[in-house]
């Protein structure tokens, strides 16, 4: 514990100093390295000196070297791929500039004390790349980059130094002591690798230890990296950094005795030895003469032995592999780790597990992920050639392991259909983002640029509201109200993009502040109307009178409510054209719309219909005698959905103050617009002022199918003057056809279903069921009725230019008048 206090001051003091660390430390290097020794611990220089190493250099040892040499460069290539497994570039280049610094102080420590040429330095080198360990330089850069600031990457770094630190003093202590061993043991070639490796240790160490966490700092001081993982990454690269770099105390005390007793070894044989003792066959290589000139040192650095062809083929295959084929590997390598701390993250709070594949696929790529750079990142992803990607997608079915352009590179050749990218990716995210690639790579990726689709919850979306899906709009959400309906208060969510309508809106509800509005639901009944043929008209009336008799109707609700716990049959109506009849079958549908509902129902009953009549011919469930999303008087007259009434008595000091008008005005413009002007349109449920704004901007707020505000908008608003002196007004609005629901269809999407809380009909109403559905269809047609007040307000005082103009095009003045 107080062990890694003091690593962890250490490391402190080495974060927040770099200047006076890295100076200190190319100063002492300097010092060390300009220091004369007389007497070279090793010497291999001559050629011509019997009995120096050169000589003893026969086939068996060209083959150990070999082999050593190309472990050592496997065992980099290696490091530096794991490296690159982290996804850093930072981390990376940390790695790089450590092995390169250490690498120098190592070759000119190697060269200094031991006075040895260049082309016996190869072999030291070599030993130094087998015995450098990068995992600590990288989780140490790891724990740096993990900081938001510069103060926290002092911390980071202090606390990286505590973790590592004592574990890799010990380390450091047993390696030296055990490879020590070698360099006494007789043998000069031994002896003199064990030297190589003994320095390269502590070199290694010294650096690690002093010039690394300075250098660290200062780096990332002046490039001012902040939060180069996202906070999630964050958490979860602490989290395995601490893991896997604790250190376990049993292996740490077993060291600390193996050091001990190592320490007593190399004590006990050294006393036995004098300094000159040990050195004594080297020396002696000293005094042989030196006969290699400039030229022949020159050309042995050029002249390529077997083993150096062996090596080098090493090298450039490796360096090929890494350049060209290794992104691709090391692209699903990132994805498959990803995913795997993914699946330890289970803590993580739903905002950050939300979206959880994509994420895992954009903390991949970057830390600030937008589609362009995923754009990016894709242009430089390799793509596997079809019969490779096909095989994995196929085989292994895990388009996990295939990238987003070997996905649509099977989109193109159609072996995954676009609309069931989801499906076949197993993945909702991705999906919506693959075919959001798809479509940008034909219509260019600046055009999806303001097209959102993050944060959004598609699987809601899935096989319900919407196929093909490559995003979202947003639509701006406004609040009138509150409304005081039945003496309950409710807050309007209107999503629309019509400036004045919800400033309207709130306006109307300001009117009824005082006096409320009424209401009540006349008739409630879906429908759906099929059309059937028969071969002649006496057919086709002989049905019509079947089913008028009420033995035959119940026959047929027994049919029709079997397929539904809420859908109830009610009526049936029908109308004949010929051969044609035309069968409306009405039900209520309790809190949902009941589209879906009716049209399971209908087709039932037609099944169990046509038993009776053989010869009639089902031409469609749907004859347009429904009649859904089309103008139709049957809906205006009949009724279709919920058939609503409300009312409300606005005293004339209300109507002078808030609605700066007066009942007269109000009544006499109700008269010539909407009655005698919808008169001479020839409307069908066209007798209002906007009825259809509110319906349509409640409706998408809260989920409901926008195409049904046609029917949905039917209206007849009534105006009269009203008390004693008729100054007070009267107004209702008479609402025949509200096709709604509080479940089913977009009602279940997130936002659209927080707008249903609102207004406190979320869902279906389990104690009633259908009561919620009926309460939005009556504080709809309340809002129509503020709505109604408001406007006729608006244009019975000329202020309905005025008023949107100032909402409407506010801004487009604003920057107009700027310009000019
Ligand atoms: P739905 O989601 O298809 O059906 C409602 C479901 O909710 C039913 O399974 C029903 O149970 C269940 N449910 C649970 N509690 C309920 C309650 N209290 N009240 C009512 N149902 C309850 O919804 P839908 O309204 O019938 O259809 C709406 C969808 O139809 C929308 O997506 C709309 O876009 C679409 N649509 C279809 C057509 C068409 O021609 N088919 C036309 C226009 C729109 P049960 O299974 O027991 O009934």
């Amino acid at each position: 514990m107080t062990n890694s206090k003091l690593f962890k001051r250490y490391g402190e003091l080495c974060a927040t100093h770099p200047w006076e660390v890295i100076v200190a430390v190319l100063t002492l290097t300097t010092i060390f390295l300009t220091v004369d020794h007389h007497q070279p611990l090793i010497s291999t220089k001559s050629k011509n000196c019997p009995g120096c190493f050169d000589e003893q250099v026969n086939a068996a040892d060209v083959i150990v070297m070999t082999i050593i040499r190309c472990l050592a460069i496997l065992y980099t290539y290696y490091q530096f791929r794991n490296l690159q497994k982290l996804g850093s570039k930072f981390v990376l280049g940390f790695a790089g500039l450590f092995t390169v610094f250490s690498s120098f102080v190592f070759t000119s420590t190697v060269m200094k004390f031991l006075h040895i040429e260049l082309v016996d330095l190869k072999d030291a080198l070599f030993f130094f790349l087998l015995l450098i360990d990068l995992s600590k330089a990288a989780t140490l850069a790891q724990f740096a980059l993990t900081a938001s600031n510069q103060e926290e990457i002092c911390q980071q770094i202090a606390r990286g130094i505590s973790l590592l630190g004592p574990s890799l003093t010990l380390d450091t202590i047993v390696e030296t002591l055990v490879i020590g061993v070698g360099t006494l043991s007789g043998v000069p070639r031994l002896e003199r690798v064990s030297y190589f490796a003994c320095f390269s240790v502590i070199v290694n160490y010294v650096i690690f230890m002093t010039f690394y966490p300075s250098f660290l700092s200062l780096i990332l001081e002046l490039t001012r990296i902040t939060n180069v993982y996202e906070q999630k990454h964050t958490i979860i690269s602490r989290m395995l950094i601490e893991e896997k770099d604790k250190a376990n105390p049993a292996v740490q005390r077993v060291k600390l005795i193996m050091s001990i007793g190592l320490l007593l070894v190399h004590i006990l044989s050294r006393w036995s030895f004098s300094a000159g003792d040990i050195t004594s066959d080297f020396i002696k290589k000293e005094n042989c003469s030196e006969t290699s000139s400039f030229y022949s040192f020159i050309m042995k650095q050029f002249v390529m032995s077997a083993d150096h062809i062996v090596i080098l083929i090493l090298l450039v295959t490796l360096m090929i592999k890494f350049i060209f084929f290794e992104s691709r590997d090391f692209f699903q390598e990132k994805v498959a780790t990803v995913n795997a701390i993914n699946n330890q993250v289970s803590s993580i709070p739903e905002e950050f597990t939300h979206l959880k594949q994509r994420e895992k696929y954009e903390s991949c790529c970057s830390s600030t992920y937008n589609f362009n750079e995923v754009n990016d990142v894709e242009e430089q992803d390799s793509c596997r050639n079809l019969e490779v990607c096909l095989q994995l997608f196929r085989s292994e079915n895990e388009p996990a392991a295939l990238t987003d352009k070997e996905i649509m590179l099977l989109v193109d050749t159609k072996h995954i259909p676009s609309y069931n990218l989801e499906k076949a990716l197993n993945d909702v995210d991705r999906g919506v983002l693959v075919r959001r690639k798809i479509l940008a790579k034909s219509i260019g990726f600046s055009k999806l640029q303001n097209l959102p689709y993050q944060n959004y919850d598609y699987n809601a979306v899935l096989g319900n509201c919407c196929e093909n899906v490559v995003g979202y709009v947003p639509i701006p959400l406004g609040i009138a109200g509150p409304l005081k309906v039945d003496g309950e208060l409710f807050h309007i969510p209107m999503a629309t993009t019509e400036g004045c309508l919800v400033a309207s809106t709130n306006r109307g509800c300001r009117a009824v502040d005082h006096c409320g509005i009424k209401s009540s639901i006349v008739a409630d009944g879906m429908t759906r109307g099929p059309v059937v043929r028969f071969p002649s008209m006496t057919k086709a009336s002989e049905m019509i009178r079947w089913l008028q008799n009420s033995n035959n109707f119940e026959t047929l609700k027994t049919q029709f409510d079997s397929t539904s716990r809420f859908a109830k049959l009610s009526k049936i109506s029908t109308r004949i054209a010929g051969r044609y009849v035309f069968i409306r079958f009405v039900a209520e549908t309790g809190d949902a719309m009941g589209m879906n509902m009716l049209s399971k129902g209908t087709e039932q009953a037609l099944h169990h219909l046509h038993d009776y009549f053989p010869d009639m011919d089902i031409l469609s469930l749907s004859g347009n005698y429904c009649t859904d999303k089309k103008s139709s008087s049957v809906n205006w007259i009949e009724g279709r959905g919920k058939s609503v009434v409300c009312e409300a008595i606005v005293p004339a000091e209300t109507v002078q103050s808030v609605l700066k008008c007066n009942t007269h005005a109000l009544v006499d413009l109700n008269l010539s617009k909407n009655m005698i002007g919808s008169a001479i349109a020839g409307s069908i449920g066209g007798f209002n002022a906007h009825a259809a704004n509110i319906v349509t901007a409640i409706f998408i707020a809260t989920g409901q199918d926008p195409a049904q505000n046609i029917s949905s908008s039917n209206c007849l608003t009534i105006m009269e003057p009203w008390g004693t002196d008729g100054k007070d007004l009267y107004i209702s609005c008479t609402m025949p056809s509200i096709e709604i629901g509080t479940i089913g269809g977009g009602t279940v999407l997130p936002a659209q279903s927080a707008c249903l809380e609102i207004l406190g009909v979320k869902g279906p109403n389990l104690e009633q069921p259908g009561e919620n559905a009926k309460k939005l269809a009556r504080i709809i047609c309340a809002a129509v009725l503020v709505g109604e007040l408001s406007l006729m307000a608006a244009l019975a005082t000329g202020h309905l230019v005025k008023s949107h103009l100032k909402y409407n095009r506010s801004n487009s003045e604003k920057k107009k008048n700027s310009c000019d």
